[in-house]
C-alpha cells in the first residue's frame, strides 16, 4: 500500500473526535506523529485493523518516515533563524562565537549559523539534528538533577514506549549482541563515560547528545537461560529540555547511527 504522502492523509483516516485515547491532544496532532514516524496508526483504537493493515509499512524504505524528518528538519533550520541565539547559547549550555552558536553534540562540535545552517564534523543524520535544533528553540535549559528515569517514565512516554522500544532499545540491543565494539565506540568516538553499573547491569555508559540532555545506556549480558536486554534512561528533567518526540526521536537516530557504525566496522562477538 503506498506510504502517506503527508500528514493531512494520515488525518483522514481517523475518527476526529479528539478523544485522546491515543495520548495526543487532537486526532491532527496524532496524524503528525504518524507521519513523521514517530507513532504507529495502530495507536488509535478508534481505528479498525482493516485500515492499520492498509497503510501499514511494507518496509523501512524511503517513504515517509525518512522523508518527512527531511522536511521537519527544513521548517526548524527556518525557526531557527528567528532565534536569539545568545540566549539560547545560555540556556543550552552552548557558547556564541559571532554569528555562530557551538554545542557539544556527543563529544563533538556542533554548530548552528544564524541562517540556520549546520556545521559539524561529524555525520548527524536528521533522527539526531532535530532534537538539537528543537532544544535550541524550545529546551527549558535546565541542569541535569542526576537521577535516571526511563523512556516511559516521561510524560507522554507510556504511549509511545512500545514503538521507543522497537526502533530504538531494540535495534541498538542487536547490535550491542553482535558488535564487542559497540561500547567501546560509545566512549572513544562519542566521548561517552563508563559508569558503575546502574540497575544492576553488566555495562553502563552516559552520553551526552546535548549538553544538558545526558542519556544512560545499560546492558545486561545473557545469563541463566535469560536473554541479554538494553535499555536507555534518561535524566528526569529531559522532558522539559525537549518535548517527548524529539526525546523518541533522539532514541531512534542514536540507534541508527551505532547501526552504521557496527556495520562500517564488523566487530562480532567471538
Ligand atoms: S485515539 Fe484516535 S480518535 Fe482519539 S484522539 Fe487519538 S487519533 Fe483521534
Amino acid at each position: 500500500m503506498p506510504q502517506p504522502k503527508h500528514a493531512m492523509e494520515v488525518f483522514q483516516l481517523l475518527d476526529k473526535s479528539n478523544c485522546r485515547q491515543c495520548g495526543e491532544k487532537t486526532c491532527l496532532a496524532f496524524a503528525g506523529a504518524v507521519f513523521r514516524g514517530q507513532r504507529d496508526l495502530r495507536q488509535c483504537p478508534m481505528l479498525s485493523p482493516e485500515v492499520v493493515v492498509r497503510f501499514e509499512p511494507d518496509s523501512e524504505g524511503p517513504n515517509s518516515a525518512e522523508q518527512s524528518q527531511e522536511e521537519h528538519l527544513d521548517g526548524l533550520k527556518a525557526e531557527i533563524a528567528g532565534l536569539d541565539l545568545q540566549e539560547a547559547a545560555e540556556r543550552a549550555g552552548g557558547r556564541l562565537a559571532g554569528s555562530r552558536l557551538t554545542l557539544k553534540v556527543l563529544g563533538k562540535d556542533f554548530g548552528v549559523d544564524s541562517s540556520g545552517s549546520l556545521i559539524t564534523d561529524i555525520h548527524v543524520n536528521p533522527w539526531v539534528a532535530i532534537p538539537v535544533l528543537t532544544h535550541l528553540l524550545h529546551g527549558r535549559g535546565l541542569p541535569a538533577a542526576g537521577n535516571w528515569v526511563s523512556f516511559r517514565e516521561l510524560k507522554d512516554g507510556a504511549e509511545r514506549y512500545p514503538l521507543f522500544r522497537k526502533r530504538c532499545e531494540e535495534p541498538m540491543k542487536s547490535v550491542a549482541d553482535l558488535h564487542t565494539g559497540l561500547f567501546d565506540d560509545m566512549v572513544h568516538i562519542f566521548n561517552g563515560q563508563q559508569v558503575q553499573e546502574q540497575f544492576e547491569s553488566d555495562i553502563s555508559v552516559v552520553l551526552h547528545p546535548l549538553p544538558k540532555v545526558p542519556l544512560m545506556v545499560c546492558y545486561w549480558l545473557p545469563e541463566d537461560g535469560l536473554q541479554s536486554s538494553l535499555n536507555l534512561f534518561f535524566d528526569e528533567t529531559a522532558d522539559r529540555n525537549l518535548d517527548i518526540g524529539s526525546i523518541f526521536t533522539l532514541g531512534v537516530g542514536l540507534a541508527q547511527m551505532f547501526q552504521k557504525l557496527s556495520w562500517r566496522h564488523g566487530s562480532p562477538r567471538a
